[in-house]
């Protein structure tokens, strides 16, 4: 990957909407092991190879999310 590319902020931005979007259809969609709901529990993300002043604050963060149903928590 070009290093000029990394020290881009709005590839990042870019990168952050495909991240939304996705997020967006996935929580739409449900649980693909029971189909409930899904809670949002993100992470830290650990980005290697940029500059940590690069990243804004929601692009150090990893999207995710667990099953609200017992047993499940996929
Ligand atoms: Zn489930």
């Amino acid at each position: 990957m070009c290093h000029a590319l990394l020290r881009d902020a709005s590839f990042w931005q870019f990168l952050h909407r495909i991240d939304q979007d996705t997020a967006a259809r996935a929580h739409a969609a449900g649980c693909r092991a029971c189909g409930g709901v899904l809670h949002r529990a993100d992470y830290p993300r650990k980005p290697r190879g940029v500059a940590h002043a690069v990243l804004e604050e929601r692009d150090r963060r990893r999207l995710s999310f667990c099953c609200e149903r017992e047993g499940c928590l996929r």
